[in-house]
């Protein structure tokens, strides 16, 4: 009995002993879980903290392209991330994308259309006067070189890149016809289109010194193919005025209006972008297939393509050129090389050549489908003929540098302060 009551006391108390253990332990693991509960709540709000702080930085990219409504649209996706506060990161930033939409100003001022050659990529090989004359290429090409320098300077401008196609829109009365579409930008900014002549990689150009040809990258980017003074085939970001300006762009949203990059202009008759797509070679089927993936990215990229005629035949600038002979040559075009850089209404004249409205040649280029010609002068303007515009383009260049300086520093940038040294003087 004694020993039993002492057993049973003995019970009694580990009973206690271990309820008490037991209930700490209770008691320390709901503290636990209410530590964890408060941990993954802190998680969540830090979460959501860098959630909030990615969307903003994302819509301010989007508000630098003017991109508006793509960015109030990603401020608004999740309405969980806006608080009440007036202060609240959203909702300023909401507030800043409403007014800088609301302050865009119609362009009323001279109409810029710059364009370039190909990029001399190794000034020795393209100046060194074998194969190709040197004069040549010093007149009518500019270096690498000087176009990274001429991008920040036409930014700091107030330059922003437009896009060619929209310059225009149908008559809603007469769809035939075309008249000027209305452009809004921020105050003080300027509408550029850029384009490029022959982006085709002629065979007399690949010893000096350009890129060789296009190439996808294995980053769906496009790259110019260099070959090096060595010999070395490589890829690089800055063989052509394509991948320079793609870079340039993403570095600074602001110098192009939602996306918008440049114009290529392509012949056909050593094939396109640097693949002969027109000679019935035997790979020629699946170069094609390269040139149109190349034109889709671009496209999809911000770029437009337009025909640069087929044959760049001289008896487009000797007076030769009969109407039998544009339009066997446009033919040509639209039957070889729109196939894969795809439908354009846009036509960079050969040689910059300018035609009158009413010319059967010329006609026969609008009845193409052609809407906008754009011939070489700097008049700045754009001429409205019923069904098509004549935009002329400026030239940017080592002969403008050199002989239209003033006109050159008065819209564009210093051209001391982007002139190759490289260049031999030009008289
Ligand atoms: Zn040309």
């Amino acid at each position: 009995m004694k020993i039993s009551m002492k057993a049973a006391i003995i019970v009694g108390l580990l009973a206690v002993i271990i309820g008490g253990i037991m209930l700490a332990q209770q008691a320390e693991t709901a503290a636990a879980f209410a530590n964890e509960k408060e941990a993954e709540a802190e998680e969540a709000e830090r979460m959501q903290e860098k959630q909030k702080e990615d969307i903003l930085t994302q819509a301010d990219t989007l508000l630098q392209g003017y991109f508006y409504q793509e960015a109030i649209d990603l401020l608004k996706s999740d309405p969980t991330m806006i608080s009440t506060a007036t202060d609240d990161a959203i909702t300023v930033k909401l507030a800043e994308i409403e007014s800088a939409s609301a302050s865009l100003v119609k362009y009323e001022g001279p109409v810029q259309h710059i364009f370039f050659h190909s990029l001399i990529v190794y000034p020795e090989l393209a100046f060194d006067n074998k194969g190709h004359p040197a004069k040549g290429y010093n007149m009518w090409m500019a270096t690498v070189s000087e176009f990274k320098k001429i991008l920040p300077a036409l930014e700091k401008k107030g330059y922003v890149l437009y896009p060619l196609t929209e310059y225009i829109e149908p008559e809603p009365e007469n769809p035939k016809n075309i008249r000027l579409k209305d452009i809004y930008l921020p105050p003080g900014k300027i509408p550029l289109v850029i384009s490029i002549d022959d982006v085709n990689y002629y065979d007399y150009m690949k010893p000096d010194g350009f890129a060789n040809r296009l190439v996808m990258g294995d980053d769906g980017r496009v790259w110019t193919e260099v070959i090096t003074p060595e010999g070395k085939a490589t890829l690089t970001r800055d063989g052509d005025v394509m991948p320079i300006l793609d870079d340039y762009v993403e570095a600074h949203p602001g110098f192009s209006w939602r996306g918008a990059k440049g114009t290529l202009a392509i012949t056909g008759y050593q094939g396109a972008l640097g693949y002969r797509i027109t000679d019935g070679l035997p790979q020629e089927a699946e170069w094609q297939r390269t040139v149109k993936k190349i034109a889709d990215t671009m496209k999809a990229d911000g770029w437009n393509f337009a025909c640069h005629s087929y044959t760049h035949n001289s008896y487009f600038r000797d007076g030769s050129l009969t109407l039998k002979l544009i339009k066997h040559d446009t033919d040509r075009w639209i039957q070889k090389i729109e196939p894969f850089v795809g439908k354009t209404n846009i036509y960079i004249s050969p040689f910059g050549v300018h035609f009158k409205k009413e010319d059967p040649r010329y006609r026969y280029l609008i009845e193409q489908g052609f809407r906008i010609y754009c011939p070489v002068s700097n008049e700045r303007r754009i001429t409205v003929n019923s069904d098509n515009v004549v935009m002329p383009r400026v030239n940017i260049d080592g002969y403008s540098m050199n002989f239209r300086r003033n006109e050159l520093e008065k819209y564009y940038f210093d051209v001391s302060d982007v002139l190759d040294p490289m260049r031999p003087r030009l008289q």
